[in-house]
């Protein structure tokens, strides 16, 4: 257990209904004793912990709020350590007052992230689930939620927990066999090491594809709405956002300001900077032509371009300019107005939808096409999803070591394929940041009878 008892308020800055103050480490309890009371006369400490007890906050300066107290006893907490959480009125001097007076008992401020960081290290959660707690809190869509929730439950750590014992169990056959070459053990023959790390190559390659849908639903991707003038891009933008429209943000560019906004279009958060017209204004107008498209094109991950009626020389110019770009495979083509007419199809698209952004018909065909371009489609439904950019490079990391693995089987011996394996480890376990050689040789004794 850390020394250091560290204090935090965990809800919110500013009014609310209660704001919640924990307390974790060594001394949690301690302080929690001297900053509450509870009404029934008896001392918070010889409560059973995960008992909800109502009681008076005091500090240096006497009683200033009622409120409740749970302690949770270690190992069996968020953080793994004795803790206190604290639940007073949500009111800002009234939660300050409490933070002051567990300082004043003890307790020093926690870091960033310091309690889902002391769970880590206390074993609780694997970095992938530490991620999935960041996770929780950054969620913009709905999917991202979900994501992290089945990640703080161990979906990723169990897919890559599995591979990593296979491939462990193959490094332990290799040094098994070096360290040990007169033991009769059950040795691992390359063309069966081979195929073995085939199969481990193909799920690392599969997890890899995920990495697209997971930044999608996470960091967001960069599109924008394109098309001439009046198309409907400004209605359409209002049709996606609707009551999702989620956050908007003003960066301050270096000339104008830049407005970008973001909006959930299904799972997929969508990086909208100011092309659709997001801001009418008679002096923007002007900005909303084919050369503002032109602009966005190669700047965008994903572009949904907007056409109506027929298809005309200002559109065949937005066009060529997306194929030049090579952005083609990256575009969906709306064709708008449906409703007061068929719009002639293009035909270069693989997405080209009819809608109308007016009654909303063929909204959920456009959601699904920009689903499956942002790669939906390459992930279950279980949560393994790659999310973050740490876990992504550990993840290429990984293959490129089994890679190397195989080729050092072929043209060179199985020892040298097992240092590629035990590199590969070592990356897998960046994704969950657990002990690498010590588990190789544990491994060793387990599945092995060394000596007798
Ligand atoms: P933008 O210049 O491309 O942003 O186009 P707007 O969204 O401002 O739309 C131009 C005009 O077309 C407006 O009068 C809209 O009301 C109209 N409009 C947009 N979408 C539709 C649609 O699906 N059906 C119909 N009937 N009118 C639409």
């Amino acid at each position: 257990m850390n020394g250091i008892t560290v204090a935090a308020v965990s809800t919110p800055r500013g009014k609310g209904g209660v704001a919640l103050v924990r307390v974790s480490g060594e001394n949690a309890f301690e302080i929690a004793d001297r900053v509450f009371a509870p009404s029934s006369g008896k001392r918070i400490t010889e409560y059973k912990p995960n008992t909800v007890v109502h009681g008076v906050f005091s500090g240096p300066d006497g009683a200033f709020d009622d409120g409740m107290a749970v302690l949770y006893a270690s190992p069996r907490s968020f953080t793994g350590e004795d803790t206190a959480e604290l639940c007073c009125h949500g009111g800002v001097l009234v939660t300050q007052k409490l933070l002051s007076a567990c300082f004043a008992a003890g307790a020093v401020p926690a870091g960033r992230g310091e309690f889902t960081r002391r769970a880590f290290i206390n074993g609780k959660l694997s970095l992938s689930e530490a991620e999935a707690v960041g996770g929780l809190i950054d969620a913009v869509s709905e999917k991202h939620l979900g994501v992290s929730l089945m990640q703080l439950g161990g979906s990723l750590a169990q897919k890559i927990g599995d591979i990593y014992s296979r491939l462990a169990l193959l490094a332990s056959s290799v040094y098994a066999y070096i360290d040990y070459p007169d033991e009769d053990m059950t040795d691992v023959s390359v063309p069966e090491m081979e195929e073995k790390l085939k199969t481990i190559l193909a799920e690392l390659e599969e997890l890899r594809k995920t990495r697209k849908y997971g930044k999608a639903i996470s960091e967001g991707v960069k599109a924008a709405i394109i098309g001439r003038p009046n198309t409907g891009k400004s209605s359409l933008l209002n049709l996606l956002a609707g009551e999702e429209r989620a956050i908007v943000t003003e960066l301050e560019g270096t000339t104008r300001d830049v407005v970008t906004e973001k909006i959930t279009a299904g799972g997929v958060v969508l990086d909208l900077s100011d092309t659709a017209g997001i801001r009418r204004s008679a002096d923007r107008i002007e900005m909303l032509g084919v050369a503002r498209s032109l602009e966005q094109i190669n700047d965008a991950e994903l572009l949904i371009l907007v056409l109506e009626s027929r298809v005309c020389e200002a559109d065949l110019e937005i066009i060529d300019a997306v194929k030049k770009a090579g952005k083609a495979d990256l575009t969906i083509a709306v064709l708008n107005k449906s409703d007061l007419a068929m719009c002639e199809k293009p035909g270069i698209f693989k997405y080209e939808i009819e809608l109308s952004a007016l009654t909303g018909d063929g909204r959920e065909e456009l959601i699904n096409a920009i689903e499956t371009l942002c790669g939906a489609g390459e992930c279950g439904d279980d949560g393994a999803i790659i999310v973050s950019a740490r876990q992504s490079a550990a993840l290429d990391k990984a293959v490129a070591c089994v890679n190397n693995a195989l080729a050092a089987l072929k043209s060179f011996t199985q020892d040298m394929a097992g240092m590629d394996i035990e590199n590969a480890l070592a990356a897998l376990g960046e994704i969950d940041g657990r002990a690498v050689t010590e588990e190789i040789v544990d491994s060793i004794f387990s599945h092995f009878c060394v000596g007798k």
